[in-house]
């Protein structure tokens, strides 16, 4: 393997450059506080340095997946299983980045240096032309490009009806039709992938992301993939790796941030770009619209100027991101295989 299989170009090399005497390698897995990174020699253990984490003014600041970092002793922390000093995050080209609901939530880096995002959704499902427009936002927000994936086309008699209502919402972004459990499109997929490109899969949970993904790196792939390591209680663990380099080239993210993701918080959502302008009105700037006092989006309702059904949605939104915010704080068992 070289640097080039995980991504690495020219650019990177300059970026590198200001970074004399240290080397490259790209964040597989991140944990609290250290993360699992790949190099061509294989994987190792690196850890931002104090100053790192001083430094930063919240968690955009520290290695996510995808990240290029700067780091010392690879070699030694690789044979010796030790952490090696990670002193710098290359600038990134793209993040995504998921914004909880709640005011005071920091905003977490999710995946970074991200080419492609492949958008799925499925054929069987009422679609949600809301949650695709949001994820699209999202994505390009991140400074990705959106791919839209219809699965499960073996499904429904007329995917092209249903590839018309996505198409009209899509922008620029293309939409293919596929089905993951049969294969069908999976090359229309790939042509999105390739040697230095970087990809995403998101969508809701039973769509066919696992299959998708699947699909296109090879099930033996994804099995040999996982990691040995160290937890912090001195066991052997083992992770699931969660930057793929597939067998024709490109390298996939999928980590279960990505999968989950709340990439927008209501009030950054262009669906509600009406609300947004009247909210600036309103008398307390974190105003929920829930009854505070010289709320501006209510007497909107009231005056007949915003439909009580916008309201209404708009709090649906923020309610689910409010619900899944909660659920994130609670810590998630340890992932083993
Ligand atoms: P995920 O939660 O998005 O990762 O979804 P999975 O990949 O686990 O798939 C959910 C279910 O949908 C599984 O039972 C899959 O076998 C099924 N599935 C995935 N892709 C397709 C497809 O293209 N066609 C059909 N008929 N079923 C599919
Ligand atoms: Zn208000």
């Amino acid at each position: 393997m070289e640097l080039a299989d995980l991504g690495w170009d020219d650019g990177w090399a300059a970026a590198l450059a200001a970074h004399p005497g240290l080397t490259a390698a790209r964040v597989a897995v991140e944990h609290r506080g250290a993360v699992e990174v790949l190099d061509p020699s294989g994987s190792f253990w690196a850890e931002p340095t104090g100053k790192m984490f001083f430094d930063a003014g919240d968690k955009r600041a520290l290695p996510a997946v995808g990240d290029w970092i700067a780091v010392a002793d690879a070699d030694v922390a690789r044979t010796t299983g030790s952490r090696a000093p990670l002193r710098a995050v290359l600038p990134r080209r793209s993040c995504l980045v998921r914004r909880a609901a709640g005011e005071r939530e920091a905003p977490q880096p999710i995946a970074a240096n991200v080419d492609v995002a492949f958008i799925v959704t499925s054929a069987n499902q009422d679609l949600n032309l809301r949650r695709l427009e949001r994820y699209l936002f999202a994505v390009r927000d991140g400074g990705a490009a959106p791919v839209v994936a219809i699965n499960k086309a073996d499904l429904v008699d007329d995917p092209g009806a249903l590839r018309a209502r996505v198409v009209a919402v899509a922008g620029d972004a293309p939409v293919l039709t596929v089905s993951a459990r049969r294969g069908d499109g999976i090359d229309g997929i790939a042509g999105f992938l390739g040697r230095g490109r970087t990809a995403v899969v998101i969508g809701s949970s039973g769509v066919g992301k696992s299959t998708l993904v699947n699909a296109l790196a090879g099930q033996e792939l994804q099995a040999t993939q996982a990691i040995r390591g160290d937890d912090d209680k001195g066991r052997h663990t083992t992770t699931r790796r969660e930057l793929l380099v597939l067998p024709h080239g490109g390298v996939l993210i999928d980590t279960p941030g990505m999968r989950e993701l709340q990439l927008w918080s209501a009030d950054d959502d262009p669906t509600f770009d009406d609300i947004a302008a009247i909210a600036a009105h309103c008398r307390f700037a974190d105003c929920r619209h829930r009854r505070e006092p010289d709320c501006a989006v209510e007497a909107a309702v009231k005056a007949g100027t915003l439909a009580p059904e916008r309201l209404a949605s708009y709090h649906k939104l923020a309610d689910e991101l409010d619900a899944r915010a909660q659920r994130e704080r609670t810590p998630r068992p340890k992932r083993r295989r």
